[in-house]
């Protein structure tokens, strides 16, 4: 598969699946088992994949392309599919012990039969994701897991989780170890019910693990080894994803504003909204400015990430920070736009704008980002 095919295929299934359900699944707060069906079929959900292990072997480019696309019809999904392809990127680094393991699972993702995702935030330290509060715990060659996982997108949904614990001789806060947890495995469950303000459709609910064995060629990273594994493979691809969701939702915040300002009338002036206020001409105008904007910043990212150099250090966070505030913006400008209509819900403008807040509370949060980069600019250690 191309890049350009992918993004064909993307389009496809956000025009015929994704969109016409977007709305009612918000609603109900309902994973769309369809669209996963659909990206499994097309072969997106193995899109980073090497070619060996049957995926596309496509890029960064390739990869916020397709998410943008996705999330500018559904947000709930795009996330599932970001989280889907961090897990996959992690589950594709394993240690090379455990290849037995891998690589058949990496088959069926290329597949499109297997569906993964990340639990890593702790109810113990919140968003600090990176010093997890459980210790896995040796058990003849392989662990045992106890944990409380807060949020784990598409729980009870995903055929795997990428579990973070300390190690079990793990000295510090950050010797984490990531395992490969198998949905089916005895003491794995969901814990809680996902109600989100939004992205409500996309099941982040919290996962209980409770004394669940795992063996040694299900660890994935070295002991203590989980923290550089989620610095430098999950982190760039991570934000990068949710700035592309950021793009989608800006995106689709536009074409929203836009036709409501076409269709909606003053008919006792005889114009349109858009026809009729040139404040709302220029709110809209900012809107664009700053949806292609957010454009150039994901295409800076990509070059630097395809591309590593001195300055990837600072764009990494700086592109998800950014991303978080202009969906935030862009959304609520449209809401004030749009004014009652897109208040009570008459447009799914609401939905675009409840969603926009996600991205920047997901962790590394934009709090945090903005403290890195303050950080690396003084020279300070990060850690
Ligand atoms: C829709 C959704 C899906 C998610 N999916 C997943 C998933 O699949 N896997 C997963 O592991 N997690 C997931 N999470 C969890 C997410 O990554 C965060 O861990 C979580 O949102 C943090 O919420 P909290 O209340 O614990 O934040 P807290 O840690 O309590 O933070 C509260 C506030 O303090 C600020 N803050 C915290 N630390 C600092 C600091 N050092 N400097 C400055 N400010 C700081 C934060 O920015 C925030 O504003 C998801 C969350 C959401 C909302």
């Amino acid at each position: 598969m191309t890049h350009d095919a992918a993004v064909l295929k993307a389009r496809e299934i956000a025009s015929r699946v994704l969109a016409p359900s977007a709305g009612q699944n918000d609603k109900a707060g309902r994973f769309s088992t369809e669209a996963l069906e659909s990206l499994g079929e097309s072969g997106l959900l193995g899109l980073m994949l090497p070619g060996e292990a049957g995926g596309s072997g496509l890029g960064p480019r390739t990869f916020a392309a397709v998410t943008a696309m996705l999330a500018e019809a559904d947000a709930s999904v795009a996330m599932v599919y970001l989280m889907h392809i961090l897990g996959t990127a992690t589950i594709s680094a394993a240690r090379p012990s455990a290849a037995p393991t891998v690589t058949p699972i990496l088959r069926e993702i290329a597949a499109g039969r297997h569906l993964s995702t990340l639990a890593f935030s702790e109810a113990g330290s919140r968003s600090h994701f990176w010093t997890p509060m459980s210790r896995a715990h040796r058990n003849g060659d392989g662990v045992r897991v106890s944990a409380k996982k807060s949020w784990v997108t598409s729980a009870g949904h995903a055929q795997s989780y990428i579990v973070s614990s300390l190690a079990p001789e793990g000295v510090g806060p950050t010797d984490s170890t990531l395992y490969l947890v198998l949905a089916s495995t005895r003491g794995l469950s969901v814990s809680g019910p996902w109600d989100g303000l939004g992205l409500r459709a996309n099941a982040s609910a919290p996962i209980a693990l409770e004394e669940c064995e795992v063996p040694s060629n299900f660890q994935l990273s070295d002991d203590g080894a989980g923290f550089q594994t989620m610095l430098n493979v999950v982190l760039p691809l991570f934000n990068l994803g949710t700035a592309a969701v950021a793009l989608g939702l800006c995106r689709a915040a536009v074409t929203g504003t836009s036709s409501h300002l076409k269709s909606a009338r003053f008919e006792h002036l005889g114009q349109s909204l858009g026809e009729s206020l040139p404040t709302l001409r220029a709110q809209l105008a900012a809107m664009q400015i700053d949806t292609d904007g957010l454009a150039a910043r994901i295409d800076d990212l990509v070059e630097h990430l395809e591309k590593p150099r001195e300055t990837t250090m600072l764009r990494v966070p700086e592109t998800k920070a950014a991303a978080g505030d202009v969906a935030i913006s862009v959304t609520s400008a449209a809401m004030r736009i749009c004014g009652g209509a897109a208040f009570s819900k008459h447009l799914s403008i609401e939905r675009l704008f409840r969603d926009a807040h996600a991205g920047a509370v997901m962790a590394p949060t934009g709090d945090v980002l903005r403290e890195f980069i303050g950080k690396v600019l003084l020279g300070m250690p990060l850690f």
